[in-house]
């Protein structure tokens, strides 16, 4: 955590710090810094120009979606030179506890699931999917907020009812299966497969429901490469997968996570450079 003048510190996330402009309670300040997390867990290493390139993705994802309410704020605020690039003033939300989720790709956390109970958060798939296969329609898969250490837990549809009430429940599905179907439009406009991605939204001070945190980064979603992909090679992703597959080769996911080579953290620096050519370009 750094002091930044004209700001108070409110929290830190895992990999991003909040802080709100001296005497306005209704604006927060998110600075990402160049920290990891996998699996939970934050490793030891920083990946060079990552705090900005997520923020900076996250802004172009906006301006796409012009159709749907965000939280970013204009104000008349000065934010610090030193996390300008990395930094988005919002308006501050009553964040749901639901992280929505939504996949076309079955992989990861989806698929364990899947092979477990032939379901993902209640949502029942065909018999017979292998990791990495492709659904005909994109699915919401919401999961339960868990708080900073915990892992979050995927729920069915009703307990998201039981969360926010029935309404909420269906405004967050229905947006986010929206806002997916657009992206991944988009993407796929650009050779990039959207395998799946994780949203947030909360109420605004007039109870409108708005997108908030961070959206469609290679950290909050998983992009493959869609050439690579039709030629059947499903492990060529543009997000922390090369983070994920050193560590699982090395690693049991209790204690300390091991420290990561130079190797490993320039290519995922290289593969988000990438992938933000790719879509931006
Ligand atoms: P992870 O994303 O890895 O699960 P985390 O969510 O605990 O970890 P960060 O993502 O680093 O940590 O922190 C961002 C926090 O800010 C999240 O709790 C998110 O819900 C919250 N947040 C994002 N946008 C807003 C907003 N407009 N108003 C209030 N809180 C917000
Ligand atoms: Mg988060």
């Amino acid at each position: 955590m750094t002091e930044l003048p004209g700001f108070d510190f409110v929290t830190a996330g895992k990999v991003r710090d909040l802080y709100a402009p001296v005497g306005r309670d209704d604006l927060l300040l998110l600075v990402a810094d160049d920290r990891v997390s996998a699996f939970d867990q934050v490793l030891s290493r920083p990946i060079p120009g990552r705090g900005a390139l997520l923020t900076g993705l996250t802004r172009w994802w906006f301006a796409q979606l012009p159709e749907v309410p965000n939280h970013l704020a204009e104000a008349d605020v000065a934010v610090p030179a030193e996390v300008a690039d990395r930094s988005m003033l919002v308006h501050r939300l009553r964040m749901h506890p639901v992280e929505c989720v939504v996949r076309q790709i079955v992989t990861g956390s989806g698929y364990q699931e899947y092979r477990r109970v032939g379901a993902i958060s209640g949502v029942p798939l065909p018999a017979g999917l292998q990791d990495g296969d492709r659904l005909p329609e994109a699915i919401f898969t919401p999961a339960f907020k868990a708080e900073i250490g915990a892992h979050d837990e995927n729920i069915p549809f009703e307990a998201v009812v039981d969360l926010v009430g029935a309404d909420t429940a269906v405004a967050l599905r229905d947006a986010s299966l929206a806002i997916f179907r657009r992206a991944s439009a988009i993407a796929d406009a650009k050779g990039v497969l959207l395998a799946d991605t994780k949203l947030e939204f909360g109420d605004d001070a007039s109870g409108r429901l708005v997108l908030g945190d961070e959206v469609l980064t290679p950290d909050s979603s998983r992009y493959w490469d869609a050439a690579a992909y039709a030629d059947g090679r499903r492990g060529a992703s543009f997000d922390k997968q090369i983070i994920r597959d050193w560590l699982t080769a090395r690693w049991d996911g209790t204690g300390t996570p091991p420290d990561l080579p130079d190797e490993v953290v320039d290519r995922t620096a290289a593969r988000y450079r990438e992938l933000v050519e790719l879509l931006t370009s």
